[in-house]
């Protein structure tokens, strides 16, 4: 199989070249094989890959690959969170279908560790356990291919009611959607046609299976997604995973700004919301002066937060509470206001905060060696040269400093008693 280039699905120019419409007008309805047989041998050639989450659903889009091409790659998230079963039905549909190439995604355990070391942030905060679980983790796979077999159906949602067989998305994929025009009758009549095997716990009442602390048996005559996140405002994973475990709208990989450890990385934290109740917050930088108006209700939420400090707030204000934040950011609204220094070295050296201190505002390349002196670990950079700067590892090198800071040792030369000596 040929590797796709990332860069150019060049399938697309195939899939202009024959006209969105007219390839949509090829198709019978119910041909969902001759569809997907034409997506892999005539369109997309080894560029198409699959998510699948082996639910209760998998079995029937699974199959009709392995009828046109076992070896398709089949991606499955392996959140950490399945049920045994699930886990067990990889492999018997692996098996039974002759797929060749299945293959898990898997968190990145240092996301684990930072955000989720007790493995139950599913219960206080299910959209960045979801996030860290599947979105992160699938966002680069979806780049490495041109097109996509989803499993999404018209009858599912009012917006699916004019689903096509093809779809050209804006971030440059395709979709392919070989049941558009499949009913749950016409599912279960194609399971029984071909002797599907069920998911294990489908006959104990799971209708929609996805990851165990999350999915519930559903009563008789209720929405089968109804037992997902029960009692939760939540329906779906994320924003690049659907209703039936496939990509969903355009794969558009977000743009990471926060530099960390050496690297552009996803952010787990949103932008603050005035609006936000005490007890609501999770994962924002909560600005010093809104924390201290409600610190007991702050203090006593179990979601992780964040402290915000701008210039001339006060780091001692918020001495005895620091242990609470998993990160503290200091804005810099200008490159000329230092204050922001300041405030990170009372942070690292007087009240020795160990979590994430980071620089956001008016970040730029030539302030960043001197940030991480005092104690920065983590940047939002949106200015465009410094970002650019960053990923090619080109920081200025600093070598004599004015000031020593505390906890590190200073190299030779860098104090004015030293560089005379020197
Ligand atoms: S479905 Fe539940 S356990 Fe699975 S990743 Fe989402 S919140 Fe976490």
């Amino acid at each position: 199989m040929t590797m796709p280039d990332p860069t150019h699905p060049a399938s697309h120019d195939r899939l202009r070249a024959l006209g969105i419409v007219a390839l949509n007008g090829m198709f019978d309805e119910m041909d969902a094989v001759g569809v997907l047989r034409y997506a892999v041998e005539d369109v997309l050639h080894g560029d198409l890959a699959i998510v699948s989450s082996f639910g209760a659903d998998s079995a029937v889009l699974l199959h009709m690959v392995s009828q046109v091409d076992p070896a398709m790659p089949v991606f499955f998230l392996e959140t950490g969170k399945h049920f045994p079963e699930t886990l067990a039905y990889v492999e018997t549909l692996k098996s039974r279908f002759g797929l060749t190439h299945v293959e898990a995604i898997h968190p990145d355990p240092a996301d684990i560790a930072r955000f989720d070391p007790q493995g139950t942030l599913w219960e206080t905060d299910p959209d960045s356990c979801c996030h860290i679980r599947k979105t992160e983790p699938l966002e680069p796979v979806t780049l490495r291919y041109g097109g996509w077999v989803t499993g999404r159906k018209r009858y599912q949602t009012q917006e699916r009611g004019v689903l096509p067989h093809f779809e050209l998305t804006s971030d440059e994929r395709i979709k392919v959607n070989p049941l558009a025009y499949f009913t749950d009758a016409d599912v279960i009549a194609y399971r029984k046609a071909h002797d599907l095997p069920e998911h294990p716990l489908y006959a104990k009442g799971y209708k929609s299976i996805g990851c165990a602390p999350c999915t519930s048996v559903v009563a008789e005559g209720e929405d089968p997604r109804a037992g997902r996140w029960r009692g939760l405002n939540k329906k779906e994973c994320g924003i690049h995973y659907d209703f039936n475990g496939a990509i969903a709208s355009p794969m558009q990989a977000s743009r990471h700004n926060l530099w960390k450890d050496g690297a552009f990385i996803a952010d787990p934290f949103k932008p603050w919301d005035e609006g936000l109740a005490a007890t609501e917050a999770r994962y924002v930088h909560v600005p010093l002066a809104a924390f201290l108006a409600q610190r007991e209700a702050f203090l006593s939420s179990p979601h992780p937060l964040g402290l915000l400090i701008a210039p001339g707030e006060r780091v001692e204000d918020v001495a005895e509470d620091l242990g609470r934040f998993a990160s503290v950011a200091i804005s810099f609204p200008a490159f000329g206001d230092g204050r922001g220094y300041s405030s990170a070295r009372l942070l690292r050296e007087r009240y020795g905060y160990g979590g994430e201190v980071r620089a956001v505002g008016d970040v730029l390349q030539d302030q960043i060696p001197l940030m991480r002196r005092c104690g920065f670990s983590a940047f939002v950079v949106t200015h465009e040269p410094t970002r650019q700067a960053l990923i090619e590892n080109r920081l200025p090198e600093v070598a004599l400093f004015y000031q020593p800071v505390g906890a590190t040792e200073i190299p030779v030369g860098t104090r004015p008693f030293l560089r005379r000596a020197s």
